[in-house]
């Protein structure tokens, strides 16, 4: 007989962890996707096979990681569905990852696919209406299983052509969480995250910076917004120069280091050259600041900002040298810390 595989959306919390359980529990092969962005789950990148066995070993799940960070940066201009709280489009994310989802079943051979909503858990993503329009605009009508609320919600194909027995579904709904606690102690499945979110698009002070970033680019003809913008619009202090040009220092070594392996072609590079101080970029520097008449100003200005910020001296912030690396040459410029008033030493 052919085996049964589907397809399950794997946030890695409770409720996703409990519907792969109940679909492999039914015969069916479970491959779980674990969705990642700059904005959530980034660090599984590094080390991809340790996650997979930690979870294999853990929980028993093959999960893979799909990386959907550039249609998800685009998404971020505009959703349909609008934002939640903060800058986080729950609606549109979810659409999205679940079209993304649909668009692999076919190399994965699979008959369905599924994910651990629960019906009323979440005021904005989870109510009756808005779990019908994620369905309908991602085009999986009818394929989508959510079997924690499965038996509140309409027949899916699935079940219609007997792959899933409806009555070894669930019927939860609402914030609780008693049932799907008590469903994890029957599965054995212990030390699962707590419901706390690892989406920086839900945190109030982030998503104000990157809702910043974005009206900027947008103001700036739709420009690019690359992945790695993303990842140092996340790091350090941030700058919004005059004419448009962008300043990211680092507030500590993993900043520092971090913000030098994310340079990029026609990014510069500024460093102090004479005592300890911050790593700092002006990004898209050959494009925004070489050969304009406000270059000398600008770098000079950087450069002062980064002294700011360095180890001060018996107590004084003073002036000091810093080296300019634009990718192609080198040259050093004295840096003089703008007055204490200034309002560009508020980072955004
Ligand atoms: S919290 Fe973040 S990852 Fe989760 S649905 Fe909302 S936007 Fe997507």
């Amino acid at each position: 007989m052919k085996e049964i595989i589907a397809l399950g959306l794997f946030s890695g919390g409770l409720d996703s962890l409990l519907a792969c359980r109940v679909i492999s529990s039914l015969s069916i092969r479970v491959v779980a996707l674990k969705f990642i962005t700059p904005f959530f789950d980034d660090h599984l990148r590094k080390d991809e096979q340790t996650y997979r066995k930690s979870i294999r070993d853990k929980f028993d799940i093959d999960v893979h990681l799909v990386d959907i960070s550039e249609g998800y940066i685009e998404l971020l201009r505009k959703p349909q569905h609008g934002f939640g709280k903060n800058f986080n489009p729950c609606i549109d994310c979810k659409i999205f990852m679940l079209s993304r989802a649909r668009q692999l079943m076919q190399e994965y051979d699979a008959a369905f696919l599924f994910t651990g909503e629960v019906l009323g858990q979440r005021p904005m993503s989870q109510r009756r209406d808005t779990l019908r329009v994620i369905e309908r605009d991602s085009g999986c009508e009818d394929i989508l299983l959510r079997p924690l609320c499965a038996k509140r919600l309409p027949i899916t194909r699935p079940e219609r052509e007997g792959l899933v027995d409806r009555e070894m579904l669930y019927g939860f709904t609402g914030r609780g969480r008693k049932k799907q606690i008590d469903l994890a102690a029957r599965f054995g499945i212990r030390d699962y995250p707590t419901p706390a979110g690892g989406c920086i698009l839900t945190d109030k002070n982030l998503g104000m910076r990157l809702e910043q970033f974005y009206r900027r680019m947008s103001g700036e003809g739709d420009s690019e917004i690359r992945v790695n913008d993303i990842r140092l619009m996340l790091l350090g202090r941030q700058f919004q120069l005059s004419h448009g040009v962008w300043l990211i220092i680092g507030r500590n070594q993993e900043e520092n280091d971090r913000i030098t392996q994310l340079a990029e072609k026609g990014d510069w590079l500024m460093i102090m050259s004479e005592r300890p101080g911050p790593a700092a970029l002006l990004r898209r520097a050959a494009q925004n600041v070489a050969g304009k008449s406000h270059e000398t100003e600008t770098v000079h200005f950087a450069a002062g900002l980064i002294c700011h910020y360095a180890r001060k001296i018996d107590g004084r912030i003073e002036p000091g040298e810093v080296i300019v690396d634009t990718g192609e040459v080198r040259h050093t410029v004295l840096g003089v810390p703008p007055p204490k008033d200034s309002p560009l030493i508020r980072p955004l």
